[in-house]
């Protein structure tokens, strides 16, 4: 079953082209890495999907829900709604600074007030556990290393239930002795059959959990596939030239 249904995607910031015709799948419990240049459209696509930034052409859905259709998207509601679906983490973490770590993982449910509060505590507690934070919860983003933040995010955007995770080089603003804490958070959830799209340098990462690699380059997807052939056997010379010098 499909989560996300990309087709001929186009996305212009003014004369610049950004994303050419892009098209793709995301099935449940994919674990699809993103990898490509820098400017190659990676996070442009990724917001995309959540409606951060708006596409001129093209259609997403979202588990067989039209975000957009053919450039025109459904009505406010319905697109803030259909977004709730995805969960995004960020680069930069983007926790707020003046709330503590279990206060951050509660807000967002409550501000939509369908739970009740012990029913949202009961899950922060959860995950505060399963992130390996218990003991941080009221600790104040300020008081956390970069490794720590980034879990919080991702339990943060795990507290909304979301059918699919979005990452954006989760790890890219880390220490290196800290990214492995992510990936091991990362990698949990692939075990337990989260869907995820993860746009990575972590060529590890995306070999040993993704089920399925797409290189991107200059606002297109020059190939896709299964990472032991991807990364085996590239069949496209770009694709090649970027793995040669990523590995
Ligand atoms: P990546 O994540 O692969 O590095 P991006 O999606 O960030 O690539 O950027 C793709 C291209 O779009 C780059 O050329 C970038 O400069 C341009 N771009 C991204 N965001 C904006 C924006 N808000 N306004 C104008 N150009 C943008
Ligand atoms: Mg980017």
């Amino acid at each position: 079953m499909a989560i996300i249904e990309v087709s001929n995607l186009k996305k212009s910031f003014g004369q610049l082209d950004v994303l050419k015709q892009i098209t793709f799948n995301v099935n449940k419990n994919d674990v699809v890495a993103v990898i490509g240049p820098s400017g190659s459209g990676k996070s442009t696509m990724l917001r995309s999907l959540v409606h951060l930034e708006e596409i001129n052409g093209g259609s997403i859905t979202v588990s067989g829900e039209p975000l957009v259709k053919e450039g025109v998207y459904s009505k406010p509601q319905e697109v803030k709604r259909i977004t709730s679906k995805m969960g995004m983490v960020f680069q930069h973490f983007n926790l707020f600074p003046h709330l503590t770590v279990k206060e951050n993982l509660e807000l967002p449910p409550r501000l939509v007030k369908k739970e009740s509060p012990e029913d949202i505590q009961k899950r922060s507690s959860e995950l505060l556990g399963k992130i390996g934070l218990a003991d941080r919860a009221s600790a104040y983003p300020a008081n956390l290393s970069g490794g720590q933040k980034q879990r919080v995010a991702i339990a943060r955007a795990l507290m909304m239930n979301p059918e699919i995770l979005l990452f954006d080089e989760p790890t890219s603003a880390l220490d290196p002795e800290l990214t492995g804490e992510v990936l091991e958070v990362m990698k949990a959830l692939a075990e337990e059959q989260m869907t995820m799209i993860v746009v990575t340098h972590e060529m590890g990462f995306a070999r040993e959990v993704a089920n399925k690699v797409m290189f991107m380059d200059n606002g297109e997807i020059i190939e896709s596939g299964h990472p032991s052939e991807l990364f085996t056997n590239p069949k496209n010379e770009r694709t090649k030239a970027f793995l040669t010098r990523s590995l």
